[in-house]
Order: structure tokens, then C-alpha cells, then sequence
């Protein structure tokens, strides 16, 4: 145990031998050498305020697109997560034009079952995209982690997606907000999946999807069902849903929120047909939300179908 220990700290650090000339004997000094990190790096250890109190992070990889760290209940075994995130957020820079200059930060835990983000325009995470993932599992062959990192870059890319500088337009609840905390996220999640035909984990969703719905804004309204599977399947997959936010990104003011109308007419701009039909199934349709429609039409004339 105790050679184990030693075995392990003379590996844990770089040692460089100085002076060890014949003559210099006596002089042999041993300096450990801490790795230089290349300006730019992020830093090597991360102190945030989460959910669980004050947590002092590991950086336990980097590179050009990603920084991810650990806390200390995370098994450091566990590397998987560094491909993956990686690749995910590599293929939602281009699709999304996520801040393409910037890491996406993530911090997992190794304890809890919950998770939130934080963007670049905000001090909650020292103005980083950062994904905060809590999770008793780290099982690379269980959906729960990967789905649980996906739904929290859901949320950096609402917020960030195409210029967009304000917390999501459409996080929330109507009249705050359109697509609460998680009725966008599952098309977004099948739509990775897809693309890495990870065809299990995608099947998983869309089984999901089909049965799942929320009592918002009305009660029983089936927002995949309804809206987003068939929009998804006949408007042009990634491309509508990309084109939606970059429609908000470009055109959309960054101080208040979508309404019903708003997103009704943004999305057949990303779909260039005119949704009304499937709005009017998925949520119902109310002299309010017409009347939005109407304004939205006018206000945003430049988004045509
Ligand atoms: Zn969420």
C-alpha cells in the first residue's frame, strides 16, 4: 500500500534532476516542475458556488472547443464524457454558430440527478457557456448523462444561438416565455442523436415524444406530437430547427420574450410555410394569440414563407 502510495506520487509529478554532474553530488537538488499550461488554456481548477455549496473543480480536459471539470465525488476514470461532449458541441458550433470563438465549459458531479447553464454574457459561472450536470450515474451506456448534458447545452444554445444575447427568448412559460423549461429540448436531443446515429438513444426519444405532453399552455397540449416531430419531418429536420433560431437570433429584440405569436410565425419563416394549422391543433388557438399573429406578421415583415 504505502509503495503504491509513493509509486503514485513520484508519477503524479514531473521531477527534473538539476546539477547531477559527477562532481556535483552533493548539489542535487529535485524540483518538481509544474506543467506550463499555453496562454489561453482555462485554468486548472475552478471554485463555483453550486447547488451543493462551494465546489472546488478539476480541469480534466481540454482542448480548442471544450474545458470539462470534475468534482471530487466524479470517478476520474471515467473519460468518455471528453469525446463526447466534445463532439457534440463541435457539430452545435456550426449548426447553431454558438459563439464558435468561445469554450463550452462543463462541470459534472458526481452526485444528484440535476443540472442548469450558464452563457457568456453572465457572472453566474464567470462569463462562461457552461453546462452544470449533477448525476448519482455516469454509465457511458445509460441515456441518462448523455441526455441530461445535451438538455443543459439546449440551454446554451437558446440563449447564444446566432448572435443571441439575452437569457432565451422562449425559456419559460406563456405570456413569459413559449416552450417552458422542456418542450424544445427533446426535438433538439433526437436531432444529436440522429446525427451520430446514436439510433437507440434516438428511438428512446422519439418514443418518448410521442406520448408525452404538458398542460401548458392548455391542458394536454402534446408539443412533439403535434408540433415539433411532424415540423421536424416535413420541414427540412436540423435545418428548420437552426433556422428558427437564427430567425430569432437576427431579427428578434434581446429585452423581452417570444409570444404565441411570435413563434408561430418565426418557425414557418424556418420552415417557409405558413404553421398557423399546426398551431392551431397543437395549443389551440385564442383571439390573443391571433391577434399576435397578426402583429408579428407586421412587426417582422422581412421573415417571409
Ligand atoms: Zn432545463
Amino acid at each position: 500500500m504505502i509503495k503504491n502510495l509513493i509509486c503514485m506520487a513520484l508519477f503524479a509529478s514531473t521531477l527534473v534532476l538539476t546539477g547531477c554532474g559527477d562532481d556535483e553530488k552533493d548539489d542535487k537538488v529535485i524540483k518538481p516542475v509544474e506543467e506550463v499550461d499555453p496562454p489561453g488554456a482555462p485554468p486548472k481548477t475552478w471554485e463555483v458556488d453550486g447547488w451543493t455549496g462551494k465546489a472546488n473543480l478539476k480541469r480534466v480536459f481540454y482542448d480548442d472547443d471544450v474545458a470539462i471539470y470534475y468534482d471530487g465525488d466524479m470517478d476520474p476514470k471515467i473519460t468518455w464524457t471528453f469525446k463526447f461532449i466534445g463532439d457534440v458541441w463541435r457539430y452545435l458550433k456550426v449548426v447553431y454558430q454558438c459563439t464558435p470563438d468561445q469554450r463550452l465549459f462543463a462541470t459534472l458531479h458526481g452526485k444528484g440527478g440535476v443540472g442548469t447553464a450558464s452563457y457568456y454574457y453572465s457572472d453566474a459561472w464567470d462569463y462562461r457557456n457552461t453546462i452544470i450536470c449533477y448525476s448519482d450515474t455516469w454509465d457511458e451506456n445509460q441515456g441518462w448523462a448523455k441526455d441530461l448534458i445535451t438538455h443543459e447545452m439546449f440551454h446554451v444554445v437558446e440563449s447564444v444561438a446566432f448572435g443571441a444575447h439575452s437569457y432565451s427568448a422562449g425559456y419559460g412559460d406563456y405570456p413569459n416565455g413559449i416552450w417552458g423549461d422542456s418542450q424544445f429540448a427533446p426535438i433538439f436531443q433526437y436531432d444529436i442523436y440522429k446525427h451520430f446515429g446514436m439510433e437507440a438513444n434516438a428511438r428512446q426519444w422519439e418514443t418518448q415524444m410521442k406520448t408525452s405532453y404538458a398542460d401548458k399552455p392548455t391542458p394536454g397540449t402534446y408539443w412533439s406530437l403535434s408540433w415539433f416531430l411532424p415540423i421536424y419531418n416535413n420541414y427540412g429536420k436540423t435545418e428548420v430547427l437552426s433556422g428558427f433560431f437564427k430567425l430569432v437570433g437576427e431579427h428578434f429584440p434581446a429585452d423581452r420574450k417570444l409570444n404565441m405569436g411570435e413563434f408561430v410565425h418565426f418557425f414557418s419563416g424556418a420552415a417557409h410555410a405558413d404553421l398557423k394549422t399546426y398551431a392551431v391543433n397543437t395549443f389551440g388557438w385564442t383571439t390573443a394569440y391571433e391577434q399576435e399573429l397578426q402583429n408579428a406578421r407586421e412587426e417582422f415583415s422581412m421573415i417571409e414563407y
